[in-house]
């Protein structure tokens, strides 16, 4: 079946071809581990995650490679301001590695959480600087570049293209560009970008290079990274949409002027997810977190649910409500996703629940219409929405590999009625105990049967059991 995605770099929707076929080289924008995640940002990945799932499931053999920004983002996407790990390094007084190994394990930690697959390579921009150096000589020799004190540059006006992935020309960026304070003022064009900043020595973090003692730029590691591991040039690459106007669009620059070969075929970008109509953002502060949810008393697959429920190009608003103790708080629209999905898991656990498709060829169109709308530019709501219209646990289940929903887990088939032996032992002991009088004991049995999953009625007849 074919696979249709929206292409920016087109602004058109396009039949997905893969360079080899049956091969997929996957590349997304990854955290920078100066802090946790916060659920904006997990939308994102979880996009990302749902996407490789999906072409898996189209039957593609994905190699997904997502970076780990350790290193020269600045609170600038222009390059100005401070590297997010100084600031990080200064705030917990810590080792700048010991920030980014921290941060990391608890992004590795939240991706399990939401059940986001772990990507097949997870490389770290500081153990990449070799890579990084050599691209931006290679850029230097080809012409690309100049020094100024501050460091080196990518010269855009060399490249006729720039911004093709905004569909902004040079000029359009001089006007649209940010005039930061603390802008290099030997920097030529406002859309130029540093490759390497020099003379850093006092950076917490830096090494020797052509152009001094410094550090990469952010978005000379991305093009370093999936290059190194995708190849020059390789089929999809995916960030959120705030990265089209500068990291991307530099990305594409920088590599397309290094190798001389377009650099991707596919790029695709995720909405924002909005709190009370502004973004989330990590600088804001009181940022909503995978541990902010749990503390909150959701299952962070209620915010997969969710997610999966709004298409991944529109904005989806998240109404918090923070609690007074400022570290728990509601949603109505978590509320309601945690009640649906465990709605969901009920009706795929009854024994009662009806299989309405009845025949293998029943099961087999159903199935190619839910998959119609995963090919079509990865459509989860209409997706959902087509699994909640038949209501078939057989076709639910077939398609958990790519809603992420842990069925096999949190619904399992509850069609068992007899209760293992240990179970009926303790029922037996209630009922010598409830014969004594003694409801302590009958209680705190009833309560140690109901921990094992069951629960037991008192009818006329006897004692009776259900799966809980
Ligand atoms: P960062 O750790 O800041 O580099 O961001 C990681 C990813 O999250 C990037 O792909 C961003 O585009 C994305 N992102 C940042 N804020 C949001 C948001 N509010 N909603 C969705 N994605 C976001
Ligand atoms: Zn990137």
């Amino acid at each position: 079946m074919d696979f249709f995605l929206y292409n920016t770099l087109t602004r058109t929707r396009e039949k997905f071809e893969p360079m080899t076929p049956g091969r997929v080289g996957l590349y997304t924008c990854g955290p920078t581990v100066y802090n946790y995640a916060h659920i904006g940002n997990l939308r994102t990945f979880l996009f990302e995650d749902l996407l490789a799932r999906t072409l898996k499931l189209f039957g593609y053999d994905v190699t997904h490679v997502m970076n780990i920004t350790d290193v020269g983002h600045m609170t600038s996407d222009a390059d100005a301001g401070e590297d997010k790990m100084a600031i990080a390094a200064e705030r917990e007084k810590k080792d700048p590695y010991q920030i980014a190994r921290f941060y990391e394990e608890a992004f590795v930690t939240d991706l399990a959480r939401l059940n986001i697959r772990r990507p097949d390579v997870l490389p770290r921009a500081t153990e990449h600087v070799a890579e990084m150096i050599a691209l931006n000589r290679q850029l230097e020799e080809k012409g690309f570049t100049y020094t100024t004190r501050e460091g080196l540059y990518f010269d855009t006006s060399k490249v006729p293209d720039y911004g093709k992935l905004e569909k902004k020309n040079l000029a359009e960026q001089l006007v649209g560009a940010r005039e930061d304070v603390n802008i290099d003022p030997d920097k030529r064009h406002p859309a130029d970008f540093v490759l390497w900043f020099s003379n850093k020595p006092n950076h917490i973090m830096n090494w020797e290079s052509p152009w001094g003692v410094g550090y990469p730029g952010w978005h000379i590691e991305c093009s370093a990274m999936s290059m190194k591991y995708l190849g020059e040039t390789f089929d999809i690459h995916c960030g959120g949409i705030d990265h089209i106007p500068v990291h991307n669009t530099n990305e594409i620059a920088q590599s397309e002027a290094a190798t001389g070969h377009p650099f991707v075929h596919y790029w695709m970008h995720a909405a924002f997810l909005n709190m009370g109509g502004k973004k989330v953002s990590k600088s804001a502060g009181g940022f909503v977190t995978v541990q902010t949810l749990v503390d909150s008393g959701y299952d962070p697959l209620a915010y997969r649910y969710l997610c999966l429920q709004a298409h991944y190009r529109s904005p989806l608003d998240f109404a918090w409500e923070w609690n007074d103790d400022g570290k728990t708080g509601r949603a109505e629209s978590l509320d309601n996703a945690a009640g649906g999905l465990k709605r969901l898991y009920e009706r795929l656990a009854s024994s009662n629940t009806d299989e309405p498709l009845t025949t293998d060829a029943a099961f087999e169109e159903a199935r190619s219409d839910v998959m119609t709308h995963l090919g079509d530019d990865l459509n989860l709501p209409k997706a959902v929405a087509t699994l909640h219209t038949y209501g078939s646990p057989r076709l639910w289940r077939a398609f958990d590999p790519v809603l992420g929903l842990d069925f096999d887990k949190n619904a399992a088939p509850r069609g068992q009625t007899t209760a293992p032996s240990d179970v009926q032992a303790l029922v037996e002991e209630r009922e010598t105990a409830r014969k004594s009088r003694d409801w302590a004991r009958s209680d705190a049995l009833r309560k140690q049967i109901s921990e094992m999953g069951w629960e037991v009625a008192d009818t006329p007849q006897g004692p009776t059991l259900k799966q809980r």
